[in-house]
């Protein structure tokens, strides 16, 4: 499932094809006809992303709602424009730029009051709030009694985290995923949060997961490095990790699976 780099990497391009502009509005598919006739011709006033959530908003006061889920994907085009599928939910185009969204797990039509509810059941956004969500991180890891591996998934701990990032993360602050919430010292929440900012900003700015430092990267720019070389971690389980060469280990937190390296990342 894209993580919260994904979302806002989408809403700062998206925004500056269509922010400020007039655009038509449409749904090959059908699934969201009326709702895109209604905001049809007007003028995109801003996008946003919180989290894993998108928010198109409209000169009519309205904002599309855009959850990608595990199968949404943005096209973005150039005129002259590619056939749009015949499944996509919305086709947003001016005479220059199109958008295409297909396969969106939530895709909706909101009102104002609507929106903050959404907004509501999200906890800090570490690429819109940076530090100054670190107060909000703190008091929400605290009252969790849950393993941290499986708190930092729980969106109110903090907005836009997935799979990827949560072993990662772990990983570069040396915390044992299966640590309790609350057990953790308040020193390594806020390097937490600090790393969870570091990396999301990163990966917003390159458009990929690339959690390895410098130093361990060698001499492979970091840009050019696959996928496979990017990370510590995930989907390395039986092999040596990088830092130390213990095997990494994987196991289940909250049905997902989760990596480690017992060595870097005692158990408390
Ligand atoms: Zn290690």
């Amino acid at each position: 499932m894209p993580e919260g780099h994904v979302t806002h990497r989408a809403a700062r391009l998206h925004t500056k094809r269509f922010g400020k502009k007039s655009v038509n509005v449409s749904s090959p598919q059908g699934r969201f006809s009326d709702s895109a006739q209604k905001v049809d011709g007007s003028v995109v006033e801003k996008i946003e992303a919180r989290g894993k959530h998108i928010f198109y908003w409209f000169s009519t006061g309205e904002a599309v709602h855009i959850h990608l889920g595990l199968f949404g994907k943005f096209r973005l085009s150039k005129s002259p424009f590619p056939e749009p599928s015949e499944n996509a939910r919305v086709l947003i185009w001016t005479d220059d730029h199109e958008m295409q969204l297909t396969g969106p797990n939530t895709c909706e039509l909101l009102v104002p009051t609507e929106i903050e509810k959404v907004l509501s059941k999200l906890g800090p956004d570490p690429i819109a709030e940076g530090m100054n969500g670190l107060e909000r991180f703190q008091t929400a890891v605290s009252k969790r009694k849950i393993p941290v591996g499986r708190a930092l998934m729980d969106q109110k701990v903090a907005a836009g985290l997935g799979n990827v990032f949560r072993s990662e993360l772990l990983f570069l602050t040396g915390i044992n995923p299966h640590t309790a919430s609350n057990e953790l010292p308040e020193d390594q929440v806020d390097q937490l949060w600090r790393t969870i900012v570091d990396a999301l900003k990163s990966a917003e700015r390159s458009g990929k997961i690339v959690t390895i430092t410098p130093e361990d990267a060698g001499d492979t720019p970091r840009s050019k490095l696959e996928r496979n070389e990017s990370l510590y971690t995930y989907h390395r389980d039986g092999r040596g990790c990088r830092r130390c060469g213990t095997l990494i280990q994987m196991n289940k937190i909250d049905s997902r699976n989760i990596w480690w390296c017992p060595n870097c990342q005692p158990a408390r």
